[in-house]
């Protein structure tokens, strides 16, 4: 199949590189012009030379770093470029950690093209996304557009829940990401408290790791990448931080009271605020209360 993949960042990279892997004439694109040669370089895809290019892809995949960043490239970059000449049956897939109420419109607008969507993001970091064990969360209104893109998405992934329809894959994807920070929160939390008493941070993760304690943080993250001082996990605190504002919005759109998520979102916005959008996430230790001096010593 002719795929088309926008987006070969710290994700996006690995993801379509198993696509081409998989056999799929894959067709790249990405703002960044050094990011998109070395990728072509490395996978002999080949470079869209143009949204309206890349348009003429029987699929087209998304894995941008917001939902306002796809909507944008979609719809009215390169003056509504990709949405000029598309293919007759072009269908996207939105990989990124996109806004579900935006998603809906999105697929309302591009339905006006002749063009459908679906939702498909994902969780397992960069690992799972060079391993091709993405766990994928697929929002889509149409039995026959999931059955278009389950075998798609199966090149980069072992597991595909269905979530119901188009935009629930991106609620469902804040959500869990708004619970992966608030873990991040409470053990970072829990590490600052120990270590000013006096415990070894990397005793305090170990024994939390075969204890009632135990997370994705502080299993992976706490551990290799804070207390064995990595910082790589190559998710970026501004974007874990945009995940959990969704998570906080779709909360007021279902008018409900969260003030342990607001609460998370903002000190989430403080580390952001503090240490940059583009750092590691796994960097925000250092703004958690009194972290800064007592875990970067
Ligand atoms: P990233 O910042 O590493 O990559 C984004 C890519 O998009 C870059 O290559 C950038 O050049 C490109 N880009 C930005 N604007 C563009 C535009 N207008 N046109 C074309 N290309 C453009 O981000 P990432 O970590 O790969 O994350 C992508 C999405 O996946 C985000 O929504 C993120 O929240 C989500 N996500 C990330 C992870 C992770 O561990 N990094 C895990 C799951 C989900």
């Amino acid at each position: 199949m002719k795929i088309g993949f926008v987006g070969l960042g710290n994700m996006g990279g690995p993801m379509a590189a198993n696509v081409a892997k998989a056999g799929h004439e894959l067709m790249a694109y990405d703002a960044d012009a050094a990011r998109l040669a070395q990728f072509v370089e490395e996978t002999g895809a080949r470079a869209a030379e143009s949204l309206e290019q890349l348009g003429s892809c029987e699929i087209v995949i998304a894995m941008l770093p917001t939902g306002p960043v796809v909507r944008e490239v979609l719809l009215s970059a390169e003056q509504g470029g990709f949405t000029r000449n598309p293919h007759p049956e072009l269908m996207v897939i939105d990989m990124s950690s996109s806004e579900p109420v935006g998603t809906r419109e999105l697929g309302e607008q591009l339905a006006r093209h002749g063009i459908r969507l679906v939702d498909a993001p994902v969780s397992g970091g960069m690992t799972r996304a060079a391993d091709g064990t993405l766990a994928i969360m697929l929002g889509v209104d149409d039995e026959a557009d999931a059955a278009r893109v389950e075998p798609i998405l199966l090149t980069m992934s072992t597991r595909i829940f269905r979530t119901g329809p188009l935009g629930s894959g991106h609620a469902m994807k804040a959500l869990n990401n708004y619970v992966s920070a608030a873990c991040f929160a409470a053990t970072a939390e829990a590490l600052v408290i120990g270590e000013q008493f006096g415990l070894d941070p990397s005793v305090i993760v170990d024994i939390m790791n075969v204890s009632t304690g135990k997370n994705f943080q502080t299993e992976v993250v706490m551990k290799s990448h804070v207390v064995e001082r990595q910082f790589a996990t190559g998710f970026k605190i501004g974007l874990l931080t945009k995940d959990i504002r969704i998570a906080a919005d779709l909360a007021r759109e279902m008018q409900i009271e969260t003030p342990v998520l607001e609460l998370i979102y903002s000190r989430w916005q403080t580390a952001t605020e503090q240490l940059g959008a583009d750092r590691d996430n796994s960097e925000a230790v250092l703004s958690w209360n009194r972290g800064r001096e007592a875990l970067s010593a």
